[in-house]
């Protein structure tokens, strides 16, 4: 198939999904939000905090490379360390002290919704749908705020004994403190002298300072668990995120084990009596090995359906499942990447019991289906093109505001190379004897019948911003997904 095909498929994917998004009930989005505070840095402003904290103190503690911020020399050292490699880096911090100080000696240029629950969450509601249930454990005063206007969205409360939903801003605690999130991006070019040395920044990128004070939990209080079953009818399915908060261990003796118990029965209660009740997990990349096989094989097995991860996020899944050498040759990005990628996707499938798993990369998404998912390949391919016309939105736009910006991501080429990765797939399976050519077009069954979609993605040159699209990609192929859902009420006809 010709590229211009592909652009008569966008439209035609992108018009059918649009009418049916009304058929989606509602959506359960939990649990990360966090309030994500901008800074763009300049000369000026580096050396004056270059000067604060000394030039000797910085180069030890640049030498010592801190894996966390415990305070503001360690902040600095990481900054310069960053700007010197021109690498995106995110440190964790385990206070606000930080925080504090950065106020004081740099305050923010803007600040936005961060976290992928709080992202997708507003995505959706942007995009119409009728209940969109957001979740957040730590539901700040600050945080309510960045959620969008909207009677569409709403928050689970206790009142008197009783679950109720109300918008996020009539349902904070008000005793809570906001997890801010720093994110200082710098750019090409800027020079700096420091610890005796001159540097420039050989790239534009960016340090997230990321806040994890200890009261953050991955939980719901158990009124709140008690009563879940009673927002089983108003949604279709749910999206959960956030699990790299969970620690190994905890002050008050508790450990992750604990907590992985809690986020499983949290998945049981939302499924009930009806197993179709479809739940996405959004994995991200988690530096705790103990943690992210944690949450693959105790959380993901068997309780999801559906997972949502980038191509570095599936090297790190199959590492520590075991498959070191598949996960090498993901990431070494060599002629047979995408057909690792593919090989690694048909492992996760597998190994994790899963229906589907979509993996969105520069170029183009792979989705590979188990032959028990409801849906067949086209719904599934107008999923992906659904989601990728989202993401060339946001690409463009910087954020979307409206289901009707998608024109703008419509008018985006399908990217060339990642056209040109689809026919190298193409040919490794029909060389093999997987599928033909033409299966390959219309999806592409194997001999033990997962399916695979592979589509070739809208990408834009020069995006406004890149932060969240992997979210607005998975979020919008997953509700395009609902959308397309036969609705029986399994729990109705049981009963
Ligand atoms: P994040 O967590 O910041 O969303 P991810 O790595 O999960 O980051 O997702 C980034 C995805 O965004 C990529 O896989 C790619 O599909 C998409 N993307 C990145 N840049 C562009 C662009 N310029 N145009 C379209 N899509 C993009």
């Amino acid at each position: 198939m010709e590229i211009a095909d592909w652009e008569t498929r966008y439209l035609e994917a992108v018009s059918n999904v649009r009418e049916q998004l009304g058929n989606v009930q509602g959506v359960f989005v939990a649990y990360n939000s966090n309030v994500d505070a901008m800074k763009h840095i300049r000369e000026e402003e580096l050396k004056k905090l270059i000067g604060i904290i000394g030039q000797d103190k910085l180069r030890e503690r640049i030498v010592e490379y801190p894996r966390e911020i415990k305070d503001p020399v360690d902040f600095m050292a990481r900054l310069i360390i960053a700007m010197r490699d021109g690498k995106a880096a995110e440190v964790p911090t385990y206070t606000t002290d930080i925080h504090e100080w950065l106020m004081d000696n740099l305050v923010f240029d803007s600040a936005r919704m961060g976290g992928q629950a709080g992202i997708m969450s507003n995505l959706l509601v942007t995009l119409g749908v009728k209940n969109v249930i957001t979740y957040v454990p730590w539901l700040s005063r600050e945080q309510a705020e960045y959620f969008v206007d909207s009677p569409n969205l709403k928050h689970p409360v206790i009142e008197n004994g009783k679950l109720i939903l109300k918008h996020p801003k009539e349902a904070y605690d008000p005793q809570q403190k906001p997890k801010i999130n720093w994110i200082i991006e710098f750019s090409k070019g800027m020079k700096f002298r420091c610890a005796g040395e001159e540097f420039e920044v050989p790239r534009d990128n960016r340090l997230i300072i990321s806040s994890r004070p200890n009261w953050l939990r991955i939980d719901m209080s158990p009124e709140m668990y008690e009563q879940l079953p009673d927002i089983r009818e108003s949604i279709d399915g749910a999206i959960l995120a956030g699990y790299q908060m969970i620690k190994e261990e905890y002050e008050d003796g508790t450990t992750y084990r604990d907590y992985v118990q809690r986020a499983v029965s949290v998945i049981e209660r939302l499924k009930g009596c009806n197993p179709q009740m479809r739940i996405h997990v959004e994995f991200t990349s988690i530096q705790n090995k103990v943690i992210r096989k944690a949450l693959l094989t105790d959380i993901v097995k068997k309780h999801v359906t559906s997972l949502g991860l980038d191509t570095v996020e599936v090297a790190n899944a199959l590492n520590v499942l075991g498959y070191e050498e598949l996960a090498y040759s993901v990431i070494n990005k060599g002629e047979n990447s995408i057909v690792s990628l593919y090989e690694g996707a048909v492992r996760l499938l597998k190994e994790l019991e899963l229906q589907r798993v979509h993996i969105h990369s520069l170029g183009f998404y792979i989705c590979v289906v188990s032959k028990d998912h409801p849906l067949g390949a086209d719904d599934q391919r107008q999923a992906l093109l659904f989601a990728s016309a989202l993401a060339a939105t946001q690409a463009t736009l910087g954020s979307i505001k409206d289901l009707d910006d998608i024109s703008v991501g419509l008018g985006v080429p399908v990217y060339d190379q990642g056209y040109d990765d689809l026919i190298e797939l193409e040919k490794y399976l029909v060389r093999r004897g997987i599928c033909t050519a033409e299966d390959f077009e219309d999806g592409c069954i194997s001999a033990d019948g997962h399916n695979l979609i592979i589509v070739p993605s809208k990408v834009v040159k020069d995006p406004v911003a890149t932060v969240g699209i992997g979210d607005a990609i998975s979020a919008g192929a997953f509700v395009a997904l609902l959308a397309k859902m036969p609705k029986i009420n399994i729990c109705k006809i049981t009963e």
